[in-house]
C-alpha cells in the first residue's frame, strides 16, 4: 500500500515516515501544496495524509483540485487541535476523516487501517466514458451504441485508469504500480500487452478512441477526430 504524506512541519513528517514505513507502507513524503498536488494527481496511491496549513497552496486547496480531477483516493487531513473550522471545511471538500495533531501512532494506524479498508468495499459502478466509448467496470463491458465487448478485469483495470487520466499520459510505471503493486515483479512487457488487447478491442468495437504512444513517456488515450 502506497502512502502520499504532505506535511511542512519536515520532523514530523519524517517521525511519521518512519512509522509508516516501519508498519511497511510505502512512503512518499513532501513539504509542500504543490508538490503535493502534483503527486497526488499521479494518481498512483491508496491513501493521501494531508496537512492543512502548508506553504504555496493549503490542504483544503490541494484536496479540492485531487477531488475535481475525479480521483478518489481515502484523504485523512491532518489538522492542529481543535482548529474545528478546518475539520468541517475538510469534511466539505471531500476528505474522508481528519486526524488532529498531535495524535498517537496507533491512532494514526488505525485510522489509516480504517480507510483503506473502506476503499477495497467500495465497488467501482459508475460507468465511464471517453469518445464513444462507455466502460461499465462492475461488469468489465466496453460499450459503443449497440455494440459490447467483454474486457478481462486487467484490461478494465488498464482502461478504467486511462480514461481517469482523461487524455493525460500514463507511464509504464504509474500503470505498473497501479494495477500489479509498487512491490510486484510486473515488466513494461506486461504493460505493453495489455495495452494490445485494449488496441485489438477498441478496433473491434469500431471506437474513435484510440491510445496513443509516446516513446519512453507513456500511453494516453485520445479520440480521433
Ligand atoms: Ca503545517
Amino acid at each position: 500500500m502506497r502512502i502520499l504524506l504532505v506535511e511542512d512541519e519536515k520532523h514530523l513528517a519524517e517521525a511519521i515516515s518512519q512509522i509508516l514505513k516501519k508498519n511497511n507502507y510505502t512512503v512518499d513524503m513532501v513539504h509542500d501544496g504543490e508538490d503535493g498536488l502534483d503527486y497526488a494527481l499521479s494518481d498512483i496511491y491508496d491513501l493521501i495524509l494531508l496537512d492543512i496549513m502548508l506553504p504555496k497552496l493549503n490542504g483544503i486547496e490541494v484536496l479540492k483540485e485531487i477531488r475535481k480531477e475525479g480521483i478518489s483516493v481515502p484523504v485523512l487531513m491532518l489538522t492542529a487541535k481543535g482548529e474545528i473550522s478546518d475539520r468541517v471545511t475538510g469534511l466539505d471538500s471531500g476528505a474522508d476523516d481528519y486526524l488532529p495533531k498531535p495524535f498517537a501512532t496507533e491512532e494514526l494506524l488505525a485510522r489509516i487501517r480504517a480507510l483503506s479498508r473502506r476503499k477495497s468495499e467500495v465497488p467501482t459502478t459508475d460507468d465511464l466514458e471517453f469518445g464513444d466509448i462507455t466502460l461499465t467496470p462492475s461488469t468489465l463491458m466496453l460499450t459503443k451504441g449497440a455494440t459490447e465487448i467483454k474486457l478481462t478485469l486487467r484490461e478494465c483495470e488498464l482502461m478504467e485508469f486511462l480514461i481517469l487520466r482523461k487524455g493525460l499520459i500514463a507511464s509504464k510505471e504509474m500503470i505498473i504500480d497501479k494495477l500489479w503493486g509498487f512491490d510486484s515483479e510486473a515488466e513494461h512487457n506486461n504493460v505493453e500487452v495489455y495495452i494490445s488487447f485494449l488496441r485489438k478491442k477498441l478496433s473491434f468495437l469500431k471506437s474513435n478512441v484510440v491510445i496513443s504512444t509516446t516513446r519512453g513517456v507513456g500511453y494516453a488515450l485520445e479520440v480521433n477526430k
